[in-house]
């Protein structure tokens, strides 16, 4: 089956984000959406997904979009990466 999916990769470290990506914005699989927030499972890096199917590095501003529940998410898993 061929797949469609664009390089998902991290924008800081190169990791194959369809593996090692946690998604924290609208819990779907597949392609992200323009706005998503994703953290690189290798580097921990946060990303932001633009319209043209990539990444870049999430800025403040982008994590205001994100729930105060997935920010909890997020911090949970800065801890447990022994970051925060
Ligand atoms: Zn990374």
């Amino acid at each position: 089956m061929t797949s469609e999916l664009p390089d998902l990769v991290c924008v800081v470290c190169g990791e194959d984000l369809q593996r090692e990506a946690v998604n924290l914005e609208k819990g779907g699989k597949g392609l992200p959406l323009p706005g998503d927030i994703a953290m690189c499972g290798a580097c921990g890096a946060l990303l932001c997904a633009t319209p043209d199917m990539g990444f870049r590095v999430a800025t403040p501003e982008d994590m205001e979009v994100i729930s105060p529940k997935q920010r909890g998410t997020l911090a949970s898993i800065l801890r447990r990466r022994g970051k925060a």
